[in-house]
């Protein structure tokens, strides 16, 4: 039998999805589509072969963390009503 409890403030949930809500938060980057033009960029492979470096030295969790994460939440309806109330706390 699975048991979910709410990850907010640890309140035990029933076994049914009655008053078992869930959350999903995305984080991402935002950026807008790189308009480029023909002479934007002098040396275009050039410019590639340094944002190819610059990803090769960074860490990876730094660079999915600056452009993309998903979390899900289990949440009881009380930290629902929190959340809908106050969504960044
Ligand atoms: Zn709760």
């Amino acid at each position: 039998m699975i048991r979910h409890e709410c990850d907010k403030c640890g309140a035990r949930l029933g076994a049914s999805d009655i008053g078992r809500f869930v959350v999903k938060w995305e984080i991402y980057a935002a950026a807008s589509p790189v308009e480029l033009e023909p002479d934007s960029v002098a040396d275009p492979a050039r410019e590639l072969g340094h944002v190819i470096e610059a990803l090769e030295k960074a860490d990876p969790d730094e660079v999915e963390d600056r452009t993309y994460r998903a979390f899900r939440f289990d949440v009881c309806d009380e930290c629902r009503r929190k959340l809908l109330a106050k969504p960044l706390g």
